[in-house]
């Protein structure tokens, strides 16, 4: 197993701020990335024009939404929405601890995509916090079904994902992504992947007033004889779809608080599904143990990790 980390807990050497338009809303909005502490986990702090912070851990129990995007709080006016692809890029870059400050009520879209949040992020860096970072290490198969959709958890030596969709479009139709998640795996194979949706949709969608930001900047339009609209066509031919609902995995995924260790499959999955099933996990501990890594080197293996005894740590269930 090739886990492309140190194993120590890190956070970005200095802030950075992103702005751009929100997908539902319309509204500009910034975000900045400030260094935290050991054990701070992501913590989203939405900024009220009075002073006011509403603080929100970003893990599974916080999560109240999952219809349109991953919706953190349970009141419009305490929440934070639209923050997987942000989480994408957090995660799969390793970084631990981070206060993400946002001026609106949702992530900037930026082009559809987590690479302009992992621009950010390498623009700065990450530092080492030296204390030992923390992983979910599945233990034994977790399952969910739903329809004709189901998700999975595996033990597996590594951090892998294994996505598979299926559409009636034919443009799309059945497309899988699977591979052992790395940031570099992430930044080439992933991270530049696009939303993508069906005009039909973004009308209705507009007539609701929901999507109001969404634009051909920001999302693959697929129109109803069957052609992407963007002039400028996919950036991965064909199977940017299967790519982008892969990182929306990694995104929701990120939510369990600490990186797993393991296989996660899902089947005509989504945000829902995806949240589902990290409920499953994280409900059900004889599924999974917390570990940390025995080693000090950039590369380590499957038996350099240990379980810990780690009571307090469930970072998930704050
Ligand atoms: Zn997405």
């Amino acid at each position: 197993m090739v886990i492309g980390m140190l194993g120590f807990q890190t956070t970005v050497s200095r802030p950075v701020t992103l702005s751009g338009t929100g997908v539902h809303s319309g509204a500009e909005v910034s975000i900045t990335f400030n260094p935290a502490e050991v054990d701070t986990g992501v913590v989203f702090q939405r900024m009220h024009e009075n002073g006011s912070v509403t603080e929100l851990r970003a893990v599974s129990s916080q999560v109240g939404n999952t219809d349109l995007c991953t919706v953190l709080g349970f009141s419009p006016a305490h929440s934070v929405a639209t923050i997987e692809h942000v989480m994408a890029a957090v995660y799969a870059l390793g970084l631990d601890n981070v206060l993400i400050e946002v001026h609106g009520a949702e992530m900037p879209i930026m082009d559809g995509s987590s690479a302009p949040f992992i621009d950010a992020i390498e623009q700065v860096g990450l530092v080492s916090l030296g204390v030992k970072r923390r992983y979910i290490r599945i233990t034994k198969p977790v399952r969910i079904e739903h329809g004709g959709s189901w998700s999975e958890f595996r033990p597996y030596d590594g951090t892998r994902f294994e996505v598979e969709i299926d559409f009636e479009c034919p443009l799309i139709g059945r497309q899988k992504w699977e591979g052992d998640l790395t940031a570099q795996t992430f930044k080439t194979e992933l991270s530049r992947a696009r939303t993508f949706g069906f005009m039909r949709d973004v009308e209705r969608l507009w007539a609701s007033g929901h999507a109001l930001g969404s634009s051909l900047e920001n999302s693959v339009v697929i129109s109803d004889d069957n052609t992407v609209i963007n002039v400028e066509g996919l950036r991965y031919a064909k199977d940017e779809f299967v790519r982008h609902k892969a990182l929306d995995a990694v995104g929701d995924l990120a939510l369990a608080g600490a990186p797993f260790i393991g296989c996660y499959r899902s089947y005509r999955g989504g945000h829902k599904m995806n949240a589902n099933a990290l409920k499953a996990l994280l409900s059900d501990p004889s599924a999974y143990e917390v570990v940390e890594t025995s080693a000090a080197r950039p590369r380590v293996a499957a038996r350099d990790f240990i379980a810990v005894s780690a009571p307090g740590f469930a970072p998930w269930s704050a």
